[in-house]
């Protein structure tokens, strides 16, 4: 592509980069500034330094145009609430007193305040912070931080666009700050935001921005008429401005549905697109709408969010379908490149042949220069790229790892009567009892217990070899005594065995099931500079050998009280996974259910009579939009009925979720069918509780009554209080006593202080029931 052509040809782009660096050097200049070990400005050079390298990296690939302002030392939201001067009252005076520990007391809180809310950034598994607003909430405009960095990618001579969280968005993210009515709509300051936008956009003008990218992922909900009309005038007003550089309105996670005609209308410069899953009927939305004549379209074909290698043929005939459709079409992935790891090449434990149907970071930004160049100059001017991406595919397609006979032969065929436990509930309920013999409100914990340095020293001595296996063994033998041993004396009714020998729910079952790759570098931002490295789920998934059964039996064979077995369920799987793109998810988890079906069959058969599948994933990965909900929750719970459907009447099955709101999901909740469900509720006064026997709840169900997210210790009596409001609503013989979730974060002090009260509350309740 010579220069003279470039101009009228496709131009690459991306939406935003990972933050961390290579090493996650962000993450430990960031956590050094918190101790003290690094100053204030060795951390500015650090970040400075990682942007300039992402941003050369990005042009020596070949991006035409690169992002800026999407860096962040901790979450993109709060630099926004930064830039809008939205800082809540409570953290004013350190904000004012130093500026980067102001921001980071909003972000972590001090001794003396709390820290903004977090919370999941749509259906991704980054959280963001909250937005905290009210009618007293003054804008004011702070450029400062998308100034500069703007500044410092145009001193290295780069086409630059500023990335900014689009003012609507912003305002449908927030809550309603402290003490405001919970009845406010912080929608309803638009008006007064605009002008601190109009400001921020002609200080980035005056900078030298041609172009600035409002994000409005916001808009791929379903939105009322009120909101879709906030945006209309929103964008009406903005694109109104004379003082401004052009506007890219930018959307992704899935298709702009009836905001598109209100973004096409307004008076903007350009629009961004996804392409990508349920996102691909963008393009008839966009046919529909008459496309978007004169403007620049950016094209999402890239899938931003998972790990695998791009279909070349695929995306340029998408691509060369909308070049009819807009007065530019430009190539990008479908949302900012924070969601993946930031290069596949560095996982060398991984067989090559199959690494080379990954795409983390780096290789998307490689995908997206190839696409924007075969769409300027035909597939001829990628030829070679076109033949290693067929072969690529076909690799896949064809391997032993994503088509394994066996596994495909037994999920084909599942009948609707694998997933129906022998008995209805209300037949299974008396026979677990006669089994059980617990008493009322019986007492039970989610199954993790604190995860000790023992522990994790012992983990990373057995990774290091410093320990044998055997010797590692002894080790989580010991956790379990110690675990079974307290709760034996503290008098919980239902035991675990206390997860000891998992070092992440998902990772633990991950590493012992085929077809699940690990990544050695594949971090991803979750919050702050906590990152994940979320196993791949690669291939057609198997069960070789029992995974947890030993662990369980262990424990059983030292009580005489019931042990639970406690597994994670097929959609908590998948949703903290990088899950396979070839297949439809519905039927990778009906994979993983026949997998784990093996295991609780297997516990079953060892003498367990509780067995628990948490799914506190179920509601996250609930799709954006309401139309594609009962798709989801269809197979969602299928497989989770698949998993647990196989055992005795008289085998109690129960579930684990870590949310209080999940009023959108009850019918699902119910249509898991199992016997016991664990779930949040201690901060929200038992609400759940309510809200089930609304619903017709008709199982057993235990509402947390010790809040295990905080090192406080609840008193008896709270607890006590806790369950007599659950009582209201539910009764006694369908009632649990547990914690809202695990102990693995907690330390061994607290969390024994917080058991006894709790079997202490259940016990002064029984007597008065
Ligand atoms: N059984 C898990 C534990 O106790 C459940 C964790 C979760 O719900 N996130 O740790
Ligand atoms: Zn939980």
């Amino acid at each position: 592509m010579t220069s003279k052509s470039a101009a009228a040809a496709a131009r690459a782009t991306v939406y935003g980069y990972p933050r961390q660096g290579p090493d996650r050097e962000l993450k430990k200049a960031v956590e050094g500034y918190w101790k003290r070990r690094v100053g204030a400005d060795a951390l500015r050079d650090t970040a400075r330094d990682l942007r300039r390298a992402n941003w050369r990296r990005l042009a020596e690939a070949g991006v035409d145009e690169v992002p800026t302002g999407d860096f962040s030392y901790y979450d993109h939201v709060l630099d926004t609430s930064v830039m809008v001067g939205a800082i809540p009252d409570r953290h004013r005076t350190a904000v004012e007193t130093d500026t980067l520990d102001g921001y980071f007391a909003m972000a972590r809180g001090t001794q003396d305040v709390a820290p903004l809310e977090m919370t999941k950034w749509f259906d991704t598994n980054y959280h963001y912070l909250v937005p905290e607003l009210g009618p007293d909430t003054v804008f004011t405009a702070d450029s400062g931080k998308q100034v500069a960095e703007l500044t410092e990618a145009l001193a290295l001579g780069l086409t630059a666009r500023p990335v900014l969280v689009g003012p609507v968005t912003y305002l449908l993210l927030a809550k309603p700050a402290p003490g405001v009515d919970a009845d406010f709509e912080p929608l309803a300051l638009l008006e007064r935001l605009l002008p601190v936008y109009a400001e921020v956009l002609a200080d980035l003008r005056a900078a030298g921005a041609q172009w600035v990218q409002l994000d409005e992922p916001a808009l791929v909900q379903d939105r009322t008429p009120a909101e879709l009309d906030a945006a209309a005038r929103a964008y009406g007003a903005l694109g109104s401005l004379t003082d401004r550089p052009k506007v890219l309105v930018a959307s992704y996670f899935d298709r702009l549905g009836e905001a598109l005609p209100v973004l096409a209308k307004a008076p903007v410069e350009g629009l961004g697109l996804d392409f990508t899953g349920p996102a691909a009927a963008n393009l008839d939305g966009l046919a529909a709408v008459g496309g978007l004549p004169g403007k620049r379209l950016v094209a999402g074909v890239v899938d931003g969010r998972n790990i695998w290698i791009n279909d070349y043929e695929k995306s340029l005939a998408t691509l060369g379908t909308l070049l009819g459709l807009a007065g530019t079409v430009d190539v990008a992935p479908s949302c900012s490149l924070l969601h993946v790891p930031l290069d596949a090449t560095a996982e060398r434990d991984i067989d090559p042949q199959i690494a080379r149907w990954l795409a983390f970071a780096h290789q998307k930004t490689a995908e997206t220069v190839t696409l924007a160049r075969g769409l300027s100059g035909g597939t001829g001017a990628i030829a070679a790229e076109l033949a290693a991406n067929r072969a690529d595919l076909a690799s896949r397609a064809g391997s032993a790892l994503t088509h394994d006979p066996a596994v495909r032969a037994r999920t084909s065929t599942v009948t609707e009567a694998d997933g129906r436990r022998s008995q209805p509930y209300g037949e299974r309920a008396p026979a677990q009892r006669a089994r059980l013999r617990l008493p009322l409100l019986p007492t039970t914990t989610i199954g993790s217990f604190p995860q000790t340095t023992e522990v994790r020293t012992a983990r990373a001595d057995l990774r290091a070899g410093r320990v044998d296996t055997e010797g590692y063994e002894e080790r989580i033998k010991a956790e379990i005594r110690e675990v079974i041993a307290f709760q034996e004396k503290a008098g919980i009714d239902v035991l675990v065995h206390g997860e000891a020998e998992r070092n992440d729910m998902v990772q633990y079952f991950a590493e012992q099931l085929t077809g699940y790759l690990a990544t050695q570098h594949g971090w991803v931002q979750s919050y702050g500079t906590r990152y994940v490295r979320p196993p791949v789920l690669a291939g057609d998934i198997s069960r070789p050998k029992p995974m947890t059964v030993r662990w369980t039996a262990y424990a059983q064979s030292l009580t005489d009280r019931p042990v639970k077995g406690m597994l994670t369920g097929p959609v908590t799987m998948l949703a903290w996974s990088f899950v396979r793109d070839d297949q439809p998810l519905a039927q990778t988890a009906r994979q993983v259910a026949l997998a784990l079906r093996d295991e609780v069959d297997d516990l079953e058969a060892a003498g367990t009579s509780v067995i628990q599948v948490d799914e506190p994933a179920l509601r996250e990965t609930l799709p954006l939009r309401a139309a594609d909900r009962a798709a989801y929750l269809d197979w969602a719970t299928e497989s989770f009925r698949l998993t647990t459907a196989g055992v005795r009447p008289d085998t109690q099955i129960h579930t684990h979720m870590c949310y209080a709101e999940f009023g959108d999901i009850l019918q699902a909740i119910d249509d898991l069918d199992a016997d016991v469900i664990s779930l949040e509720a201690a901060r929200s006064h038992m609400r759940v509780a309510d809200e089930l026997a609304a619903a017709g709840y008709p199982r057993e169900v235990g509402p947390g009554v010790y809040d295990i997210h905080s090192p406080r210790v609840p008193s008896a009596e709270e607890a006590a209080a806790l369950l007599r409001k659950g009582l209201a609503a539910i009764a006694p013989e369908r009632l649990w006593v547990n914690p809202d979730c695990g102990l693995k974060t907690r330390g061994w002090t607290e969390t024994r202080q917080s058991l006894e009260n709790l079997v202490e509350a259940a016990r002064t309740v029984r007597t008065q029931v």
